[in-house]
């Protein structure tokens, strides 16, 4: 372990703007696809450092759909900025670190399928560090904070102290709420077919912006705000 504590840790990040952090060995990914495991982006990554970002839970309440596409661009900007930070910090300690894009850019595109990948997949690696489940609409689920929050993702090459994975809370057994509401039938419970949802779900404005235009497996959810 080194010689930054899980509590500094926690304590720089929520300085930084982030609402929650948590940390994973790079062994909770040993199931990752081949290519998308944080050694084949980092070789020398022993520990991936996770942080969230809660967005104003009532972006999701306003009718035109800007509202939402525009907060959660800037989410992202907030947590890439957060990420580089946090590796100044960590070089400044003589740890390496390297920043996992919150959302664009990456290599992986099926145009035909229209399926992308990122470098790692953000929502696991959430879980694996201890910041929620993975609910059947495939989104992350904060116990705190519910299903509105973004994710950002660092790389360390130290050994860091590790959070639990969370246990004992799981989507109602009966629940397929988010399932119902999906106009196309993008969610199965475990993955969501992205060429059905993409084509949906973003409009491709004439002047280059993608604006969001669907959330409800998000909006539906009782867990949106959180789990009480
Ligand atoms: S965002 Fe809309 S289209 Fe995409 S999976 Fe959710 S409900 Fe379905
Ligand atoms: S709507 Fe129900 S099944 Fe879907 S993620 Fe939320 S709790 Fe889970």
């Amino acid at each position: 372990m080194t010689s930054i504590s899980s509590t500094e840790l926690k304590s720089i990040t929520a300085n930084l703007g982030a609402d929650r952090c948590g940390i994973a060995p790079a062994e909770r990914f040993d199931g990752a696809p081949n290519g998308f495991h944080p050694r084949d982006v980092y070789s020398k990554c022993k520990s991936v450092m996770v942080f969230l970002k809660q967005m104003p839970p009532e972006s999701i309440q306003a009718e035109n759909p800007v509202v939402y596409a525009h907060t959660s661009h800037i989410l992202y900007d907030l947590l890439d900025k957060i990420g580089l930070k946090l590796c100044y910090t960590f070089e400044n300690r003589g740890i390496h670190a390297v920043l996992v894009p919150t959302d664009v850019p990456y290599l992986e595109w099926n145009a035909e399928k229209m399926h992308g990948m990122g470098l790692i997949s953000m929502r696991h690696a959430a879980r694996n560090a201890g910041l929620g489940i993975l609910g059947r609409n495939t989104l992350l689920i904060n116990r705190e904070m519910g299903n509105m929050v973004y994710i950002g993702a660092i790389l360390v090459d130290a050994a860091l102290e590790p959070d639990p994975i969370v246990t004992g809370f799981d989507c109602p057994p009966d629940c397929s709420l988010c399932l119902d509401a999906c106009p196309v039938k993008a969610l199965d419970g475990i993955t969501a077919n992205q060429k059905r949802c993409r084509k949906y779900s973003i409009l491709q404005h004439p002047r280059g912006w993608d604006i969001y235009t669907c959330s409800k497996c998000r909006a539906v959810c009782p867990y949106k705000s959180g789990a009480g």
